[in-house]
């Protein structure tokens, strides 16, 4: 299903996005673009070939390689005024994106200087009715070390809208509890608290995310969907699952849940985690190395089965789940609602 099958009124509604990366934003050509701005020829073809993966560990070596060619705060600059121009596009007005602050610091970059250039990039993109707001990220196979590092730099810039700390990358490489001292920081800091769990990893990984560490949303949660009693605690507590379907299907990871060598949109668990009365926000994930969109999202839910009204209900849900102070989530949600009318 393509946006072309979405009605005009609702290509026409404001939109959220809450998981995004913005590294995973970059298409080829800006790749290609970044390489020559460093004396290096690669051709479109090329980077293409490299948006392919057959598993989750060859994505993770695309995201690598990817990083390898963002060497400074004008490269940070750019790639951040291209993701916010192809999320108005979409309408989105407002969006949390995950920064990796741990690849910048494994790369020995000064995470402040890219990040300013960023700020400073996304001031004429908020002129222009996109808010962003930021989750920094450290790497989960980087260890508890370099986790802590990118959780002092956090709250340094929250007056510049960083809301959060997350942690991504391999998830089945080091146990949660190694993380609980950086999440205990980062609570003490009064940042909220993400993670992904549950991407390629069982439903475990989800429940300790949340007992262990106080995960606040869950970045994928697929591994949930093996668990009713975790589920139930999910939607008890109202902790949304980042749901990312062509992601899932892109790394192999909806496959390996379902324990078979692929697997398709339509069998995505989507809707019977919404039915079963678990707040989910719909995400691109790394939309540009998936080859997706936010609004493509939206047009699968219909391959899986998802009603009109459903669809409705699962875009309100991620202005509700924002981390936004209450009465700025009001006024996002009077505005969806007036443009809904
Ligand atoms: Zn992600």
């Amino acid at each position: 299903m393509s946006p072309s099958s979405l009605s005009a009124h609702f290509l026409s509604l404001p939109k959220a996005e809450l998981h995004l990366h913005l590294e995973g934003s970059i298409e080829p050509a800006t790749v290609c673009a970044l390489a020559a701005r460093h004396g290096q020829h690669l051709g479109e073809e090329e980077a293409r070939r490299r948006y392919l993966y057959a598993n989750f560990a060859e994505f993770i070596e695309a995201f690598k390689w990817v990083t390898s060619c963002l060497r400074d705060p004008e490269d940070y600059a750019l790639i951040t005024g291209e993701l916010g121009e192809r999320l108005l596009a979409q309408n989105v007005v407002y969006a949390e994106v995950t920064l990796s602050i741990g690849v910048m610091l494994l790369r020995q970059q000064k995470p402040q200087a890219n990040f300013e250039a960023m700020c400073r990039a996304s001031e004429g993109l908020r002129k222009q009715g996109l808010r962003l707001q930021w989750i920094f990220d450290a790497v989960r196979q980087f260890g508890a070390e370099a986790a802590m590092e990118v959780a002092r730099i956090a709250p340094q810039y929250r007056h510049e809208g960083v809301v959060a700390f997350g942690i991504g990358g391999d998830e089945l490489a080091l146990p949660t509890a190694a993380f609980r001292a950086v999440y205990d920081y980062v609570a003490e800091q009064g940042l909220h608290r993400l993670i992904h769990a549950g991407e390629t990893g069982g439903p475990q990984l989800v429940r300790e995310a949340v007992e262990i560490l106080g995960a606040e949303r869950i970045g994928h949660g697929l591994g949930a969907m093996h668990d009713p009693a975790l589920l139930e605690m999910l939607a008890e507590r109202r902790i949304p699952l980042e749901i990312c379907p062509t992601s899932n299907i892109c790394t192999g990871a909806l496959a390996r849940q379902l324990t078979r060598d692929s697997a398709r949109i339509a069998e995505h668990p989507l809707p019977d985690l919404l039915r079963q009365g678990l707040a989910v926000v719909l995400s691109t994930d790394d939309p540009a190395m998936f080859h997706t969109s936010l609004l493509a999202e939206y047009a699968h839910t219909a391959a899986m089965g998802l009603t009109e009204v459903e669809r409705d209900r699962l875009a309100a849900l991620s202005f509700e789940h924002a981390f936004l102070p209450a009465q700025e989530k009001r006024a996002l949600a009077s505005a969806r609602q007036s443009a809904q009318l």
